[in-house]
């Protein structure tokens, strides 16, 4: 017998027809003797719509009560949920955020899970009860409703399966596993039998939405054993143990899986894209130490994140121009953010663009074979596209492009790397 989480995505979860497909993968699961805690998203677009009330509502919305709108979509599904699995005879009840309880530490709209109190919870499993959590919502210290961020539902389930020392974290969603790249983009991505954790939350915090960064930060953290897998399968299938998803793994088990002859290692193991940042170009600021400091001082203060950053070479005149991008929906604040401390800096021009888009290549491979950053730079050149700023750490290489370029760029670069499905039958 094992424990299982076992987290559905709004796409599984999108209407009473798909959430039933979803009880019986999960009666499923407890038939084959498992204890089975299940976390679901809202239905798919229910939280986008639930924003826009809010900003209908107010344009400046306090996030306190942000998150008591928002968290509303995972509770409809976590009730439906539990009703159909009682209607196929199962024993199911809901747990909400506030009756676990999910403690939350850090500010409404992006709050962190802190502590989870499980031993209610484990008393209902082994009395062989499914557990059913809405994902993506806590509560804070002084007893409100909070949220983990956009896509926290995975963030949930790992920190409900790290609470309940469960065996494994099972994530379905629209897709059967980690593609090389996004599917949806390139026809010819193929699915990996397993990335590393590392890997994983560089291609996350890159823009592979198909798990939010911090659920895989979490589950390198307290060591999950996390699997995604597609919840789109026929009636007939075998349960999770069997269906063959990508895991989610750590380096000593990856190596394992690579002795064991299952995969051959390639540089790169995904590219990734992210249409979501802006840029911002500083012109003549004074080339002297601390003009720096000025600039990105103020956006530190306003918690606004500066990705990538480039400083040009300084003209005659002891000026230079800063480049650098923020996320899209900080623009406007970073901007003005700029525009009042521009006697303090000292610019003269400050030009924005938000139609650039940054391609990542990952791949731990890259720690010990040189030469993936200059293929990337040759194949973009070789097809006319304009690199406007680098970015690298161990294991990935970012550019930043035209975002028109976008799709053209993940796919040449998909092929650059012999990462085309057609490749493997080579
Ligand atoms: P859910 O609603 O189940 O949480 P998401 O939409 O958040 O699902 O994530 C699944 C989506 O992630 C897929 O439909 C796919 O388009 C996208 N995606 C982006 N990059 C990748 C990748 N490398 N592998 C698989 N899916 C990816
Ligand atoms: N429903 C939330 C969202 O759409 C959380 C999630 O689905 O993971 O962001
Ligand atoms: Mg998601």
């Amino acid at each position: 017998m094992a424990r299982i989480v076992m987290k559905f995505g709004g796409t599984s979860m999108a209407g009473t027809e798909r959430i039933r497909r979803v009880a019986n993968i999960v009666r499923k699961q407890q038939a084959g003797g498992d204890e089975v805690a299940v976390v679901v998203s809202a239905m798919a677009g229910e939280t986008d719509r639930l924003v826009n009330f809010c900003r209908e509502a107010n344009a400046l919305y306090d996030p306190a009560e942000y998150d008591v709108v928002v968290a509303s979509g995972e509770q409809v599904t976590s009730g439906l949920l539990a009703l159909t699995l009682q209607s196929l005879g199962a024993k199911a009840r809901s747990w909400l955020g506030w009756q676990l309880p999910i403690k939350t530490i850090e500010a409404h709209a992006k709050a962190r899970v802190d502590t989870i109190d499980a031993p209610d919870l484990i008393a209902s499993l082994e009395r062989g009860e499914i557990a059913v959590i809405p994902g993506f919502q806590g509560i804070s210290g002084d007893g409100r409703v909070t949220t983990l961020g956009r896509g926290g539902s995975d963030t949930s389930a790992v920190a409900i399966a790290a609470a309940l020392d469960a065996d494994r974290c099972d994530i379905y969603t629209d897709v059967d596993g980690v593609y090389t790249t996004d599917p949806r983009i390139v026809a010819k991505a193929r699915k990996l039998k397993a990335v590393t954790y590392e890997e994983m939350l560089e291609l996350a915090s890159v823009g592979a939405k198909v798990l939010q960064t911090r659920s895989v930060g979490l589950a390198m953290k307290e060591g999950v054993r996390v699997q995604v897998l597609s919840s789109f399968i026929d009636d007939n299938a075998t349960p999770a143990d069997d269906l063959p998803g990508t895991l989610i793994v750590s380096d000593e088990e990856m190596e394992r899986i690579y002795q064991e002859g299952d995969m051959e290692r390639q540089h790169v193991t995904g590219i990734a894209h992210d249409k979501n940042e802006a840029k911002i170009i500083l012109t003549r600021v004074p080339d002297e130490p601390g003009s720096v400091a000025h600039i990105f001082e103020p956006l530190a203060k306003a918690s606004i994140n500066v990705d990538m950053i480039i400083q040009n070479v300084g003209r005659d005149k002891g000026e230079t121009d800063v480049t650098f991008t923020v996320p899209q929906t900080d623009l406007a604040r970073a901007q003005a953010l700029l525009e009042d401390k521009r006697d303090e800096i000292g610019f003269n021009r400050i030009i924005t663009d938000s139609k650039i888009a940054k391609i990542s290549v990952v791949g731990v491979g890259m720690k010990s074979h040189a030469g993936v950053a200059s293929t990337m730079f040759k194949s973009l050149a070789d097809r006319g596209i304009n690199i406007q700023a680098i970015t690298t750490s161990e294991i990935k290489v970012s550019v930043m492009i035209d975002e028109d370029e976008t799709e053209l760029a993940v796919r040449v670069l998909h092929t650059a790397y012999g990462l085309d499905a057609a490749d493997e039958a080579a």
